[in-house]
Parts: C-alpha cells; sequence; structure tokens
C-alpha cells in the first residue's frame, strides 16, 4: 500500500560488476597484445592469458546466470573476482620479459574495484594475497627462468609493493566506510521519509489510509471510473453512540472499538476496494467497478453484520452498530467531495431512521439536507438581523362571533429560502437548542405586541404563545416570562401558553410544578394539538390548563368521517366536564363551522375565518370590523 520515495540504497546489480569487469579484462587483453606487438610477452604466453582471462569470466558468467552467487553475502561476488583477476595478473608477470612493475601496476587497478565495498578485513586479505603471489611469481622466475629475470629489481619491487599496498588499502578502508556511512545514513534518511509519508497518510490508531490518502486514491479511481464508464460506490459509515461508549468506559476502550471495527471493515471488503478513517468514529468504504447496485445492498448488509457481532470490551459483551449512507459515481456526484457529502447525507437518513441501517443517497435528501444545513446556520444571525416575525391568527367565540384571542404563529423571513413556516426550522431548533433563546424572543416579542396594542387602545384580546417541550425543561422559563412581562407591561391575563401534550407526558410532576408557576404569574395555559398524543381523561386532571385545543386532523374531516366527529364530541363533552374550554383548530369550512357550533365547541381557529396575518395586517382588520371579523367567503 505504502508508496516508496524513490530514493535507492540498492548497490549496482551482480549482473552490472560483471560487465564492467568484463571491459576491464578486455582493455587488459588489448594491453597484452599491445605488449606482444612491441615484444614484452611471447605468443604463446599471450593466448594462454587470454585464455584463462576468457574462462575466469565464462565462470563468473556461469555462476552469476545460474544465481549461484546469490547464495552468498556479498552476490557481486567481489573479493572473488579480486582474487581470480590478481592470479591472472601474477600468471601474466611471471610471463612478461620486461616491464613486470607495469603488470603489477593493474593490482592496484583492481584494488580500486573494492574501494567502495571491502572491509578492512578484505583489504588485508587481498594485499596479503597479492604479496604472497608475487613472491611466489619471484621464485618461479628464479627457478624457471633464471636467465631473464634480475631477482634484485623484483624483490626491490615487491618491497615497493608491500609499501604501496598498505597504505592503498587504508585508504580504501577508510574510503568504503565512509561509503557506508553514506548508505546508511541514506538508509535512514528513507525510512524516515516513509515513516513521514505513513504518518502522514495513515491513521495512527487503525492503520488505516486517512482523509488526505483517501482523497488522492479516491481521485485516482473516480478518474479511471470516468474513462471506463464504470460505477465506483462510496459507503459513509458512523458508529451509532459511539461518543456513549467513549464517554462511559472510557478513551482506551473507545480506542479498542475503533481498532477493532476497522479491522472489520477491512475483512469484510475486497483488497482492491478501499477502507479509510476519516476521523472520530466515521469511515468510508470506497468500491470500484461496481457492476450492479443491488450488489452494493449485499455488501452493506454485510458490513452491518459483522460490525454489528458482539465485541468484548473490559469484560462486557458489548453489541456496536452503525449507520451507512451509499452514494454511487456518476449519479449521485462526479468529484470526490460531492461524493462524500451524498454518502454523509445519506448516512444521515440512516440515521434519522433510526440507526443500524444503510440509505441510498436520493436528490431530494440533499436537497433537504442542503436546506438543513442553511436554516441551522443562518438562525443565529437570523435572529440577529432580525429577520423572524410573529404572525397572529384570530380566534373566534362561535357564540358572540367574537376574536377573544390569537395565536402568535413564528415565520422566518429567510434570505436565500424565502419565507420559512417553523414546520421548516422549529424541528431542527429543537434539535441544536436553539429553541431556548428563539422561544424566549417569542416571549418577549408577544408581551410587547400585547402591550403595543394596549398602548395602541386596541380592544382587548389575548395573545398565545406556543411552547415548545425543551422550553418546558428550562429552568429558567418561569423567570424569564415573570420578566418579559414586566419589562413589557403587558397584562399577564392576556398572554396564553399552548403546549402540546407530550411535552408534558413524559415528565408529569416536574411539568405540573412548571405550569403551576406560570399560573401563579397570571397567564393561562392550553393543551395543544390535543387527541395527537396518549392523554386519558386522569391526565388531563392533574394538569392545571383552562383550554383544549383540538387537532386538527380531527377537524380536517368533520363532518364526513364518523370517528373524528365522535372523537370531537367526546372531547367536548370531556373538556366541559372538566371545566375546560374548547378551541377547534383548522377549521376551513363552513360546514365544519356550522358542525362544531352545533356540537357546543367554544371558539375555532382556522382559515374559514383568517391564516395567520401580520400584526398590522390584523390591527386594520380589527380597525375596521372591531372584534367581530366577518368570515372571509
Ligand atoms: P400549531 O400550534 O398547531 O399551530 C397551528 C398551525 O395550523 C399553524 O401552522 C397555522 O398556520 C395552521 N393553521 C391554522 N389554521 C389552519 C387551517 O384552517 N388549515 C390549515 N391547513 N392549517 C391551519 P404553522 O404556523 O405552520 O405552525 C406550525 C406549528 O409550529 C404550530 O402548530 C406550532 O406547534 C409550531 N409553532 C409555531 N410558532 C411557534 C413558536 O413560536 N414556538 C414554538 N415552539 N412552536 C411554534
Ligand atoms: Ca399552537
Ligand atoms: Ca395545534
Amino acid at each position: 500500500m505504502l508508496a516508496r520515495p524513490a530514493v535507492s540504497t540498492a548497490p549496482a546489480s551482480p549482473q552490472r560488476v560483471f560487465l564492467l569487469v568484463a571491459a576491464f579484462y578486455a582493455i587488459g587483453i588489448a594491453l597484452l597484445v599491445l605488449g606482444w606487438y612491441v615484444r614484452l610477452i611471447g605468443g604463446q604466453a599471450l593466448l594462454a592469458s587470454t585464455a584463462i582471462a576468457g574462462a575466469v569470466n565464462l565462470g563468473f558468467l556461469l555462476v552469476f546466470k545460474t544465481r549461484f552467487n546469490e547464495r552468498f553475502a556479498d552476490p557481486g561476488l567481489a573479493l572473488a573476482q579480486t582474487l581470480a583477476a590478481i592470479t591472472l595478473i601474477m600468471f601474466v608477470a611471471y610471463q612478461f620479459d620486461q616491464g613486470r612493475s607495469l603488470v603489477l601496476a593493474w593490482c592496484l587497478v583492481v584494488l580500486l574495484f573494492g574501494v567502495f565495498s571491502f572491509k578492512p578485513r578484505e583489504f588485508l586479505t587481498i594485499t596479503l594475497f597479492m604479496l604472497a603471489a608475487y613472491a611466489l611469481v619471484i621464485n618461479l622466475l628464479m627457478i624457471f627462468r633464471a636467465d631473464r629475470v634480475n631477482v634484485y629489481l623484483e624483490w626491490y619491487q615487491w618491497i615497493w609493493l608491500a609499501l604501496i599496498l598498505p597504505s592503498f588499502a587504508l585508504i580504501g578502508t577508510r574510503i568504503s566506510a565512509m561509503r557506508l556511512r553514506i548508505l546508511r545514513t541514506n538508509e535512514e534518511l528513507t525510512n524516515a521519509l516513509a515513516t513521514i509519508h505513513n504518518l502522514a497518510t495513515h491513521d495512527s490508531l487503525t492503520g488505516l489510509p486517512n482523509r488526505a490518502s483517501l482523497n488522492d486514491t479516491f481521485e485516482h479511481a473516480l478518474a479511471r471510473a470516468g474513462r471506463s464508464r464504470e460505477q465506483l460506490a462510496v459507503f459513509f459509515l458512523d458508529l451509532d453512540h459511539f461518543k456513549a461508549i467513549n464517554d462511559t468506559l472510557g478513551h482506551p476502550v473507545g480506542d479498542q472499538l475503533l481498532r477493532e471495527m476497522a479491522r472489520r471493515l477491512r475483512s469484510s471488503i475486497r483488497g482492491s476496494d478501499l477502507v479509510a478513517r476519516l476521523g472520530g468514529d466515521e469511515f468510508v468504504v470506497m468500491v470500484e467497478s461496481v457492476s450492479e447496485r443491488a450488489n452494493l445492498k449485499v455488501l452493506a448488509a454485510k458490513i452491518l453484520a459483522t460490525i454489528g457481532e458482539p465485541i468484548r470490551l473490559q469484560g462486557h459483551e458489548v453489541k456496536v452498530t452503525a449507520s451507512i449512507g451509499l452514494a454511487v459515481f456518476p449519479e449521485d456526484g462526479l468529484d470526490v467531495s460531492a461524493l462524500l457529502a451524498s454518502a454523509d447525507m445519506a448516512m444521515y437518513r440512516s440515521k434519522a431512521l433510526g440507526r443500524n441501517r444503510y440509505s441510498e443517497y436520493t436528490h431530494e435528501l440533499g436537497e433537504s439536507v442542503i436546506e438543513r444545513f442553511e436554516i441551522e446556520k443562518g438562525m443565529r444571525q437570523g435572529m440577529e438581523n432580525s429577520e423572524f416575525h410573529l404572525y397572529y391568527q384570530p380566534k373566534m367565540e362561535f357564540r358572540s362571533g367574537k376574536m377573544l384571542g390569537v395565536e402568535a404563529l413564528i415565520r422566518w423571513h429567510h434570505p436565500v429560502l424565502g419565507l420559512l413556516g417553523p414546520d421548516r426550522f422549529i424541528r431542527i431548533a429543537e434539535e441544536t437548542g436553539f429553541i431556548l433563546p428563539l422561544g424566549k424572543w417569542v416571549i418577549e416579542q408577544a408581551c410587547r405586541q400585547a402591550r403595543a396594542w394596549h398602548d395602541a387602545r386596541l380592544p382587548r384580546f389575548a395573545i398565545a404563545v406556543n411552547l415548545s417541550a425543551k422550553q418546558l425543561t428550562d429552568k429558567d422559563l418561569v423567570s424569564y416570562v415573570g420578566a418579559a412581562l414586566r419589562v413589557s407591561g403587558a397584562d399577564p391575563a392576556l398572554i396564553e401558553f399552548e403546549i402540546t401534550e407530550t411535552a408534558v407526558i413524559h415528565n408529569l410532576d416536574e411539568a405540573v410544578v412548571v405550569l403551576e408557576a406560570l399560573r401563579a404569574l397570571g397567564v393561562s395555559l392550553s393543551i395543544d394539538d390535543f387527541g395527537t398524543g396518549y392523554s386519558s381523561l386522569s391526565f388531563l386532571k392533574q394538569l392545571p390548563v383552562d383550554t383544549l385545543k383540538v387537532d386538527r386532523s380531527f377537524v380536517k374531516d368533520l363532518p364526513h368521517n364518523s370517528d373524528d366527529m365522535a372523537i370531537t364530541r367526546a372531547v367536548i363533552a370531556m373538556a366541559h366536564g372538566l371545566s375546560m374550554k374548547v378551541v377547534a383548530e383548522g377549521v376551513e369550512e363552513r360546514r365544519q363551522f356550522d358542525f362544531l357550533r352545533d356540537e357546543g365547541c367554544d371558539e375555532f381557529q382556522g382559515f374559514f375565518c383568517r391564516p395567520a396575518l401580520e400584526h398590522y395586517k390584523l390591527e386594520a382588520l380589527i380597525r375596521e370590523h372591531g372584534l367581530i371579523i366577518p368570515a372571509k367567503a
């Protein structure tokens, strides 16, 4: 996997060494021919030397070809070659009639070969071998060719050689030691470079490629897929509840888990596919040459199964699950970042659908996620820029036809996405916690508006504010509601809070305490979206509320749907039994209006009268009609 940097410390190959040596032999032979021409050596001796040189070379060639040399520590066989060459030189020296010293000079040339590789011991061996060989030559000359040799001159030369060779060897030793040092440094550098490269491209915890190297590999794979018109798949994988494991069992255990998951991921894919860790508990699997999408489902299921196998952590058997998102090139993105983003979105969908599953990217998903991102990041800014507004929807009393109050409904004038209703951002605000400052602003704004309408001498009517479940658990709620009332000078009797039954049901006792405290401030309370939760009569009895709002879904099919008719009747009767008022939501048609009025419902809200309006439109309406606002149609 590791791309090694292009630095090589490998010695020259034996083949190249062989060729070099052979070339020197050729030069030597050429010199011998020249020597024969000037009558320094006889014809027979020339032939014999050439034959020996040829035989030696052939022998080495054979050794190299059969790779016999590879059995030795030095596959270049430098020492053997040197000894062979010296033997040959000595043979030639014996044959030379004069100028033997010239031949001996070749010994120095031969020694040069070893300068870069011989160790001191080898230099010593060669030096001794040369001196011994030359001594042997002198002795042989004295015995067999006494007439042609000047023994004193030969021994004189021997002494010369005996003096020169050690110094030569000394220098050679030095040089070869230096070379070794350089080689070693070079190797260390290479290793260091490789380590750096590894650190830069791999995640140190799991050993998997990291984001940087994923990008790299991914880009190449995309280029290949583009050329061969093949599909390429990316799985974005995020472990479920990893943070909880990390927080409860500790980081070392979290690390152990990540390592194990990395190993399982690796083992569940082909060697040609890529697994990378993006950081945290996020992994990416890239699969090339996808033939059918169906295969990807199989793979995703396989990955989920391997991840889900129990793992022992600190003596406990733990089961970990993952959420996977899948994106495919080219449909879901054309470059690395687009594909990763698509797969990431699909992964979030898996989380939203309940985790431990995989989802494929779709274009609708992309749009909704982009929108979500816009919304999430823009909320704070939006509040600073006063992009949030309250609209007010009249609540009409059946009996008198009078508007008794309005419900404040939030809208966001988003600079890019346009006018957004609360269904587009309230849930996100609840998830991110932004609902707290936003909800506080709504309360303050509603109080200011109540006071402003009072100051503008409009007839009295209440303003209802929606409270989210998160706000109910905010310990500061009661105090900032009190502060908002005081600061604005609004009449608490004109402020009402709407709370869904689901917001109270989970923590009834605490909710009751908060609701009592709110009521103590003088405001009134109603239960919103009644009928969609699981409230029972006994539950309702415990709550200090004044009003029930029948959910729009029950009103929608009135008066055709007999179930809805029965439910609405029962709710009205029940609420009246508990001395509560009943408000019907979402009244759009005359028939709905008539039915509810005949059943004794107290108030209604809906497009049949008016949708939620900007404050100045509501003011204009009241100035025109008073509180008896006529139905629209
Ligand atoms: P909700 O409390 O049930 O509010 C009534 C919703 O019904 C409003 O939608 C209103 O515009 C809509 N509506 C009213 N009459 C009709 C009708 O005749 N037909 C139909 N089809 N719809 C009608 P909206 O304004 O989109 O608000 C949606 C939800 O957002 C609200 O439901 C409420 O739960 C939440 N919400 C609105 N403003 C706030 C706020 O300031 N804070 C919090 N926490 N939630 C808010
Ligand atoms: Ca409401
Ligand atoms: Ca409602």
